[in-house]
């Protein structure tokens, strides 16, 4: 099927957060629905594609990431221009990376649109007995925010599919 032919929209996102929180990893999981476990640090890459149905028009979401550009105010205003939605991570097993997502919601909101939509997404949930920042902190954290919240792992696929689809949602 030729999605490219009766595509309605495409949303662009893009997804950012520390480095090793799984930002690749997640992206990865949803556009092609596995795992990649070879992958080092990004390199190169700009963006994947996949093309969904959301409420019955045909939506290619172009998902942004980062290319291993994760140092603070590296990330370059290009990156942000037009993006619709955000998925902004944090490891659920090294609490800097959860205080370090106020300082990437203001690189947010200096750079992208008010309107843009933002996920809070806690990744790593596979690794329970390694947790360190607990749900309710990040629960709390995001309602004061006005954020979307999930706790995915991009290991097990968990939550991953549904993170993404609800961002993409709210965008339409
Ligand atoms: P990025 O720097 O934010 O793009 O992080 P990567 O996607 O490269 O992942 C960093 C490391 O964390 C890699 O070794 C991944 O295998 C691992 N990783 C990513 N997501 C998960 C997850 O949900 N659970 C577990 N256990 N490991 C993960
Ligand atoms: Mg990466």
């Amino acid at each position: 099927e030729n999605h490219e032919e009766k595509r309605d929209y495409v949303f662009k996102a893009v997804v950012i957060g520390d480095s090793a929180v799984g930002k690749t990893h997640l992206l990865s999981w949803f556009t092609k629905n596995k795992f990649c476990f070879d992958s080092k640090s990004t390199i190169g890459v700009e963006f994947q594609t996949r093309t969904v149905t959301i409420e019955g028009k045909v939506v290619t979401a172009q998902i942004w990431d980062t290319a291993g550009q994760e140092r603070y105010r590296a990330v370059t205003s290009a990156y942000y221009r037009g993006a619709m939605g955000a998925m902004l991570l944090y490891d659920i097993t090294k609490r800097p990376t959860f205080d370090h997502v106020a300082r990437w919601l203001e690189e947010l909101r200096a750079h992208a649109d008010n309107s843009i939509v933002i996920t809070l997404i806690g990744n790593k949930a596979d690794l329970v007995d390694q947790r360190v920042v607990p749900t309710e902190d990040a629960v709390e954290f995001a309602e004061n925010q006005g954020l979307f919240f999930s706790e995915t792992s991009a290991l097990s696929g968990d939550n991953v599919d549904r993170a993404f689809f609800r961002l993409l949602e709210e965008i339409y």
